[in-house]
């Protein structure tokens, strides 16, 4: 059974935020805007502000999002918002403050700490929430799930709802131009990752398969520009549209096992979300590939990788070195090259294979993964 949740309202475009002033008043008198200390003082949030200011919707600020967030940052939102009289919540920012948003707004409504709902489904009633991307990448203004830290046990939840898929996306291309170049490598390879991810997945389906293949077409073109000029306003609107797209993917058709061996990664050695799926995308890809020859061929033939007369396996790994090319340009580390001790890696691995598998992310990919062959994949990584 497949099923397509969207959030009710989208809007996209290059410099469409004033477009959203009607929707925003009509979803409450006094917004709960979540935040990190960057975009707090930023021109987009100035914009933002004015916006709310002009149409008479009062506002408080969290700006307590600083770096991936954990349960206390969350704890800490929840207990001002309790104290706020706000009726509706703004997200803006990249993956974490938007994540952040919907995280408080589901605990505020939620008894218990947030570690009590991993991997359940998070219910209840929540406040609107409206979420505006900075960065082109996570897709998380489209997506029912949200990744928290859980700072005693060093894992990241992935936790989940219908309830958390934001009513209204502001998806403003002019908003990603600021990205620096390493945070438009990260967040562009990661809605590369949910592409084709969501496109190989066991739950993939015709609805899903349309975007993906669409965000993977528009990412390969475009995040190679978008990366060498941050200028390059048609290549930033792109990548937008595609992080959108991507995101909707996920949302219905989930990720694999690049998410589930990437989280592990990123607890245990604060690697940035997007960059530790790019350091593992062609290593999991390669796993997969024997799983899904057609389908990985398909996204070959789509993107111009291969002749029309090879064999699906010839164009399916030709496909998975030409996403290689693309972390090759976008200049991604090595595990070494970004610092990471080899012997405290190796100590980690049965650790993160377990905590990966134990994610459910990897079951969805199209070839049965299991610890033994995620401990296998950490170790190449290294190698
Ligand atoms: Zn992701």
């Amino acid at each position: 059974m497949s099923h397509f949740v969207v959030p009710n309202h989208i809007i996209v475009g290059n410099g469409v935020l004033n477009e959203a002033a009607p929707i925003l008043k009509k979803m409450g008198n006094k917004a709960f805007i979540v935040t990190g200390k960057h975009v707090a003082v930023s021109d987009m949030m100035k914009k933002l502000i004015s916006l709310l200011d002009e149409n008479d919707i009062r506002y408080v600020v969290f700006d307590g999002i600083i770096g991936e967030p954990d349960d206390v940052m969350i704890e800490n939102g929840v207990d001002l918002l309790k104290n706020s009289d706000c009726d509706f919540i703004i997200g803006i920012g990249g993956g974490s403050p938007l994540d952040s948003a919907k995280a408080i707004a589901a605990m505020a409504v939620n008894g218990g700490s947030i570690s009590d709902y991993n991997g359940k489904e998070i219910s209840g009633e929540i406040l609107p929430l409206a979420a505006i991307p900075t960065t082109a990448g996570t897709g998380s203004e489209a997506t029912k799930f949200t990744v928290i830290t859980d700072s005693q046990k060093g894992i990241k939840m992935l936790l989940k709802g219908d309830v958390l898929v934001p009513k209204l996306a502001i998806v403003d291309s002019k908003f990603t131009v600021s990205s620096p170049k390493s945070v438009t490598a990260a967040t562009g390879l990661d809605a590369l990752t949910h592409a084709v991810e969501a496109y190989t997945s066991k739950k993939a389906f015709s609805m899903t398969d349309t975007l993906a293949v669409s965000a993977v077409k528009r990412i390969m073109k475009y995040l190679p520009l978008a990366f060498n000029d941050s200028e390059n306003i048609n290549a930033r609107e792109q990548m937008s549209i595609a992080a959108l797209e991507a995101g909707i993917c996920i949302n219905n058709s989930s990720v694999t096992i690049v998410h589930g061996m990437s989280r592990p990664i990123g607890a245990l050695f604060h690697v940035p979300h997007g960059m530790s799926n790019a350091m593992l995308l062609k290593e999991c890809l390669s796993f997969a590939v024997s799983g899904a020859y057609e389908k990985f061929a398909n996204l070959g033939r789509e993107t111009g990788v291969a002749l029309d007369s090879d064999s699906d396996k010839s164009v399916a790994e030709k496909f998975i070195d030409s996403l290689k090319t693309v972390c090759d340009v976008c200049q991604i580390p090595t595990l070494e090259g970004y610092g990471i001790d080899k012997d405290e890696y190796y100590s980690k691995i049965p650790k993160m294979a377990k905590d990966a598998v134990a994610s459910g992310s990897p079951g969805n990919t199209v070839r049965n993964v299991t610890e033994k062959d995620c401990i296998e994949i950490y170790k190449k990584l290294y190698a």
